[in-house]
């Protein structure tokens, strides 16, 4: 399959990784919307958030997780900060492997746009 995110995540494509386990990476968004703006995937093919059932609902956890995590690593975890799956069209969905995204560093606008 030619997917973008699992060619980053088997480090077919180079990249940083911010954190990496077995089951996940973090990187930086190639276009940041925030001073903090990371992308935390599953290693495993997942196509997004509507693909999350019971079989790998704790991996999708696992994700929410690593997100709280670097927040607190990366000390916005005070200030606060948004995590988001986006899904589909509607939902701006624009790479179709599921991506946490972890946004901070700056007070964000809601509703979102
Ligand atoms: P979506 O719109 O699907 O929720 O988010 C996809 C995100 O992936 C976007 O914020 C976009 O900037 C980011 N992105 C797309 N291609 C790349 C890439 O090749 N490298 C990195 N680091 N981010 C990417
Ligand atoms: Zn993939």
């Amino acid at each position: 399959m030619d997917c973008l995110f699992c060619k980053i995540a088997n480090g077919e494509i180079e990249s940083e990784f911010i954190f990496e386990d077995e089951r996940a990476v973090a990187f930086n968004d190639i276009n940041p919307q925030a001073p903090t703006h990371i992308l935390i995937i599953p290693r495993e093919h997942i196509s997004g958030p509507d693909a999350i059932d019971g079989s790998n609902s704790d991996l999708a956890g696992h994700l929410l997780v690593v997100a709280a995590k670097l927040a607190r690593d990366l000390g916005i975890d005070e200030s606060g900060y948004r995590i988001v799956f986006n899904n589909g069209l509607d939902g701006g969905q624009t790479v179709d492997h599921i991506h946490l995204h972890l946004i901070g560093g700056r007070r964000l606008g809601w509703p979102p746009g």
